[in-house]
């Protein structure tokens, strides 16, 4: 493997945007496992299991109590984390295991293992949360043994915070005035870490990968959290010349107001993408974003067993409809299977899942599922009152021809709700003058998009270089899906990753994009960059983008044209 000597740049995945230059400090260990092997005898087992509901109970009043003291998502976070330190079933598992003659730690271990493996095999966010399992299981063993409890160590500051993967415990209890970045060796970008990242508003990269266990505690590096670089050996001044400039941009960017429009008043939609009542709340209250662009509706169901009712699903929307009362809310009917398995909706056991049956294609054998959400989210929106004010848009993921298209359309139609489709599916773009036909709008989703065009897995950390929504394969594709969208008089709105780079944002502004959806954190970004730039300028980007050979080139050719604002 490749050695980090000075001036290495390595590379991880970006989350929250920021340059910060400090001294790099690595979180304190995390116990070393027991093995399995020593029996305790069968006297002083039920003592064990006393000495392990004392530990566990002490480790979940700590947390509690840290609970108490946070706000926000970062309260969430350690009650939730807590909760799982008395999850029944966890304690379950470990008390068996303490039955059978197994010493506390190993039982937790055991117990742990069990768990994980499980959440690993459901994949997709389950596989994200066990991180938290292993956190809890760390935290108990150390309390069994009288050692320190693992996580953040005691520092003066200002740091950069390097970790394997950061508990949500740990992240939700960061002083940020000490801790000015965040870089982890693994965890993905919905992960914890990053979640209270982004609420905290820490520059943060995550899935740096081994590489990251080269760096020396006290040595000082550049974060990037925009480009998602870590730079070792960089000459001082530059660096904190580039760290105070990064500070100015972010309050350049706190200070811009929406509606968002070009230099020259081109109005461009910014819209956030959320998955639960929640997420609406913070859109609407925290951002700018002028109504919700893409609800992931699937996400609110990952640990049903059951199918809600018609009622209970349209309480579960209605609560984020509630907070954009006069705005455009599109709802997306649900895309599971895949990454995203829900029970009730997703085929087992497919050899190649995110080419499977998922999204729209989980109706056709079982079109009733699709016709009772429809009707559920008809029915949250007449309850509030919805009107043509207050739009509610409806569409389907995964749609890759006219004929789904029209069939999902016509459902739509019956129940009044406004319809659209995903274009994820490079046939959809494709053949968009096929489709537009019967639709009120389409929204690109540049995740997938990208994914099949490139035929390159979008979890795949390997081939980043081709998940990439720079590829000028991709871009292709959006032009094409504008200028029939132009031709059909047929809105055209980016919901994927890509809307929430901010010069990507310009070039699909250029390209003729009427609304851009992304993460509420990322709307000023977009918004500020936007303000920046005429539309002829995002048009000669979007030129020069489509011209590119390859990603990076676009990048480059497109800074060429566009300084970052
Ligand atoms: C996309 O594919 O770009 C998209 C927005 O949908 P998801 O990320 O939920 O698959
Ligand atoms: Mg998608």
């Amino acid at each position: 493997m490749e050695n980090v000597t000075k001036d290495t740049v390595i590379k991880g995945t970006a989350v929250v945007p920021g340059v910060r230059y400090a001294k790099a400090v690595w979180i304190s260990p995390r116990p070393e496992l027991p093995q399995a092997g020593e029996v305790v005898d069968e006297a002083q087992r039920e003592a064990e299991l006393e000495r392990f509901i004392t530990a566990a109970d002490a480790v979940a009043a700590r947390l509690l109590d840290r609970s108490s003291k946070a706000q926000g998502a970062a309260a969430e976070v350690l009650k939730a984390t807590a909760g799982m330190v008395s999850d029944r079933g966890w304690r379950k598992a470990v008390r068996k295991g303490i039955q059978g003659g197994h010493p506390a730690e190993y039982a937790v271990v055991a117990a742990t293992t069990k768990f994980v493996t499980m959440f690993e095999a459901a994949g997709g966010v389950m596989a994200e949360r066990t991180t938290d399992l292993r956190d809890i299981r760390d935290r108990v063993i150390a309390e069994l043994r009288g050692e320190p409890e693992p996580g953040l160590p005691d520092v003066e500051g200002p740091v950069v915070l390097f970790a394997d993967d950061l508990s949500p415990a740990d992240t939700a209890a960061l002083n940020t005035d000490l801790f000015v970045g965040l870089v982890t060796e693994l965890g993905g970008p919905t992960s914890h870490t990053a979640i209270i990242a982004r609420q905290l508003n820490v520059p943060c990269i995550v899935a740096v990968g081994a590489k990251l266990k080269d760096i020396k505690a006290g040595e000082p590096v550049l974060v990037d959290g925009s480009l998602g670089t870590v730079t070792l050996g960089s000459d001082p001044e530059v660096a904190k010349l580039a760290e105070q400039e990064s500070k100015m941009l972010a309050e350049r960017i706190a200070q811009w107001r929406g509606p968002a429009q070009t230099k020259d008043g081109h109005r461009v939609q910014l819209l956030a993408n959320v998955q639960d009542g929640k997420a609406a709340r913070i859109a609407a209250t925290e951002s700018q974003a002028e109504g919700i662009g893409l609800f992931r509706t699937e996400m609110c169901f990952l640990t049903a067993t059951e199918e809600p009712s018609v009622e209970e699903q349209a309480a579960v929307y209605k609560k984020v409809l509630e907070q954009f009362p006069h705005s455009k809310v599109v709802v997306r009917s649900l895309d599971a299977g895949s990454d995203k398995p829900v029970a009730f909706a997703s085929m087992a056991d497919e050899m190649n899942p995110a080419l499977g049956v998922r999204g729209l294609r989980v109706a056709r054998a079982n079109e009733d599922l699709l016709t009772r959400q429809l009707d559920a989210i008809a029915l949250a929106a007449k309850e509030l009152g919805r009107d043509e004010n207050s739009p509610t848009w409806v569409m389907a993921p995964m749609v890759a021809t006219a004929r789904e298209a029209k069939w999902f359309a016509g459902l739509c139609a019956e129940r009044n709700l406004t319809a659209g489709a995903m274009i994820e599916v490079p046939a959809a773009s494709l053949m968009a003058d096929k489709l537009m036909p019967y639709l009120d709008f389409v929204s690109i989703g540049t995740n997938d998009l990208t994914q099949y065009t490139m035929a390159a897995d979008r979890m795949s950390p390997q081939l980043a270089y081709l998940t990439d929504p720079w590829q000028p394969a991709v871009l292709r594709l959006i032009s094409h899906t504008c200028k029939e969208g132009k031709r059909f008089n047929t809105a055209v709105g980016v919901c994927g990753e890509a809307a929430a780079d901010p010069l990507l944002a310009c070039v699909l502004t250029g390209l003729g994009v009427n609304s851009l959806s992304a993460a509420s954190t990322a709307i000023a970004g977009v918004g500020a960059q936007l303000a920046a730039v005429d539309l002829e300028t995002c048009q000669k980007a979007a030129e020069a983008a489509l011209d590119a050979e390859g990603a990076t080139e676009a990048r480059a050719a497109v800074r060429a044209v566009i300084q970052p604002s």
